[in-house]
Parts: C-alpha cells; structure tokens; sequence
C-alpha cells in the first residue's frame, strides 16, 4: 500500500459484476465534459487514490466546478481491483466496444463504460507501470482521415497531454501495435487482431472526442497518486472548467495558480524489438524514457548476437520478463510534433 496517509482506498462491493460507479459533478455554466478514470487495470492503485482525493477536493471548494462537467469513475475494472490484478478475465484496455453479447467480464465492463465515454469529450484515464521510469503520457495520431484511426483534434489533445505535469508525452502507439503484429507473422505467431490495439483512449477518439493514457510511474510508488492527483486539478483548470482555491491568512479561500512547468519532451514511438526466440533478452539496465545511441546493444539474443539500437532515441517498457513474440523494448525518437 501507499504511503501516503491520504491514500484511502476506494471501496467496490465483494461481489461478481460490481456496478460501475462514477461520481459527477455538474457546473452551472456551459463547458466540456471531461471524464476521469482510473483502475483499467486493477492493480494500478494511482488512479483510485488520485480519483478519490480530487472529488474531496470539489467537495470541500479546493477545486470548484465552473463549467460544463467531471465524471470521475476511481474503479473502471472492480473485479480487477478487488484481486490487486492487472485484468479480470482480460485486459479491459485491449479491443474495448460494445458487445450485444458480452462473455467475460471486461466484455461486461466495456458496455457502460463505453456508453459513459460517449457522453464526454475528453478523457483523462490513469494509469502505472510495472518497471522504473518516469511518469509520461500517451496521445494520439495528428489529424487524419485513415483507416485505422480517424481524428480531428490532435492540436486540443497534445496541448491536453502537454498541461498535465509529466516532462515525456509519447505517440505512435496504433502504428506500433501494427508493427506488432507484422512482426508475429514473421515469427509464424498466433496472428494478433489490430482491434486489441483499441482502449480507453482509441475508443474517445472514435466517439468523437479526445483523450489521452496519464502513465504515473511505478505501481508501488507512493509518488505515482501525486502525480495523477496533480495532474487533474491541471486538466480541469486547462480545460475552463475548474478553478482551483487555496486557503490564505487573510481571506478563507483564494484563487490558485498553477505552478509553471517545464516544456515536455515528445518522442515519437516507432520502432520495437520483439523476442523472437524464448531466452532472447533485453541487454542492460533501462527504464522508460532513457535515452539511448545508435549502435548501443538494447537486447540479446539466446544465440548470444547483440541487437543494436538503429538510431539515437529513447527506450520505452523495456521488459525483462519478454516471453516469444512480445516486445523486449519499444523505441523512439525525438517527435517533430511540438506539445
Ligand atoms: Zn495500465
């Protein structure tokens, strides 16, 4: 658990099929519609405990709601949660739509969850992850009228990615998920389908909005619920629809600001190693965002042949645990996309 006193863990009922719970706050002026959510994966507690202290910030006036509207929904994934696991029956973050006929618990989960995306234009979903790293988030495609993932709001959604507080922002992860899959079936792997590349945030932007994935550090981390915490009194303010209020000597409540930041760095995701034979491994210490040279080993392979880093760059979940046909690592390079 945390370690922070003000962790206090959200409670979902003991039972199969938890409702899905979200807690609204409505502004009395006209605004977006943002929705924030957090334990996707069960045990990415961050969320939940960022979740739980930003709706005690609106009910106690340290953040007020001005304009259009937050849902907040601190536990997306209840059975994932009350086990302390990434899934339930699945990944909820994989393939998520509608399902006239769901079979599994995600399946069961993505029916109203979908319907809640549907009623927003920006989602902010909260995530932590497995290895070291620092916090970064995740966007999507610039503007586009492809197939695989139509949009029209990429200059709204990199200056959302680029408000929240984290000093990495990273994109490219459909095309990746493609470059996936083209890798297995060099392998002659069970064929991935594109469709498990679509969570939260692909299915925001197929809706109509926009949304993007706060990656706040490490699962265990104490920090990580800081992060996420901080990072929606940012969103909200961003967005118009809040105002944050702080207590002073002089008057009880005053209008904030928000602290000044960094420009964050953008790196375009674009390359992976994947293990292509059981023992193959990833070379050295890395963790996500670390830069790396061209020509610097990253992984090696059971044969004991070193693969090299093609071009200057950064790693991105770098894992040591890589089973046949998953990415040992991600690349990137330095975006061309200014936040
Ligand atoms: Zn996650």
């Amino acid at each position: 658990m945390s370690a922070n006193s003000s962790a206090i863990r959200w409670a979902v009922p003991n039972v199969d099929d938890a409702p899905l719970e979200s807690v609204r706050f409505h502004g009395l002026k006209t605004g977006p519609k943002l929705i924030v959510v957090g334990a996707v994966h069960g045990n990415e507690t961050c969320g939940p405990n960022a979740i739980v202290r930003a709706i005690d910030d609106c009910r106690a006036g340290r953040l007020v709601i001005r304009r259009g509207e937050v849902t907040f929904v601190p536990v997306a994934n209840a059975k994932a949660y009350r086990q302390n696991t990434r899934e339930g029956d699945r990944n909820l973050n994989r393939d998520l739509r509608e399902r006239p006929l769901p079979v599994d618990n995600e399946d069961r989960i993505g029916n109203p969850l979908t319907a809640l995306l549907r009623q927003h234009d920006v989602l902010l979903d909260i995530h932590s992850f497995r290895g070291e790293g620092k916090p970064f988030v995740f966007f999507g495609p610039e503007d586009n009228a492809g197939e695989l993932e139509a949009f029209r709001h990429a200059t709204a959604e990199a200056a959302f990615a680029a408000c929240l507080g984290t000093d990495i922002l990273i994109h490219g992860w459909l095309d990746i998920y493609v470059a996936l899959i083209a890798a297995r079936e060099r392998l002659a792997l069970p064929p991935l389908a594109v469709t498990e590349g679509f969570g939260t945030t692909e299915y925001m932007r197929f809706a109509g909005g926009y949304g993007v994935t706060l990656e706040c550090g490490q699962h265990d981390d104490p920090a990580a619920a800081d992060i996420g915490h901080a990072a929606i009194h940012n969103a909200l303010v961003h967005l118009g629809i809040a105002v944050r209020r702080t207590a002073s000597l002089h008057s009880p409540m005053v209008d904030a600001a928000l602290p000044a930041r960094r420009r964050p760095a953008v790196i375009h995701m674009n390359d992976l190693v994947i293990c292509e034979t059981p023992g193959d491994k990833l070379e050295g210490q890395w963790r996500t965002g670390d830069s790396v040279t061209a020509g610097q080993p990253v992984a090696r392979r059971v044969d004991g042949e070193l693969v090299s880093a093609p071009r200057d760059g950064y790693i991105i979940f770098p894992n040591a645990n890589a089973k046949l046909g998953e990415a040992i690592c991600y690349l990137g390079v330095r975006s061309a996309r200014g936040a």
